[in-house]
C-alpha cells in the first residue's frame, strides 16, 4: 500500500524568479545611474577615466537592453538628458559633485 503526496511547491518558483529578475533590474538601473554621475564628473573635470566610464555605461546599458528591453526603451532618453544635465563647469559647484566639493573645501583657500 503506497500513498503519493502532491507537493504544491512547483507553483511558487515562478514568482521567486520574477522577484529575482526585478531586483536585478533595479540594481542595474541604480548602477547605470551611479556610473552616469561618475562619468559626468569625470568629463566635467577632464579626468582621464571618462572614456572607461563611458565604456562601462555601454556595457551596463547593453545588459539592461538584453534582459529588459522595455525597461531600456523607457529609460534611455531619460539617461541621456540626466547625464547631460550633470555636466558642468569645474567650480560651478552643483550640489552633487564630489570633485567640486574637494576644490571648495581644500583648494579655494
Ligand atoms: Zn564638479
Amino acid at each position: 500500500m503506497t500513498t503519493t503526496k502532491h507537493h504544491p511547491a512547483d507553483l511558487t518558483p515562478v514568482t521567486d524568479m520574477e522577484q529575482v529578475r526585478e531586483r536585478r533590474a533595479k540594481a542595474l538601473l541604480e548602477w547605470r545611474d551611479e556610473l552616469g554621475g561618475q562619468w559626468a564628473v569625470a568629463l566635467s573635470h577632464g579626468l582621464p577615466n571618462a572614456d572607461d566610464l563611458a565604456y562601462e555605461i555601454e556595457v551596463v546599458e547593453r545588459s539592461i537592453g538584453d534582459a529588459h528591453p522595455s525597461m531600456f526603451d523607457a529609460h534611455f532618453s531619460e539617461w541621456i538628458v540626466r547625464d547631460a544635465g550633470r555636466l558642468h563647469e569645474p567650480g560651478s559647484t552643483p550640489a552633487s559633485c564630489a570633485m567640486c566639493d574637494v576644490a571648495r573645501e581644500g583648494g579655494a583657500a
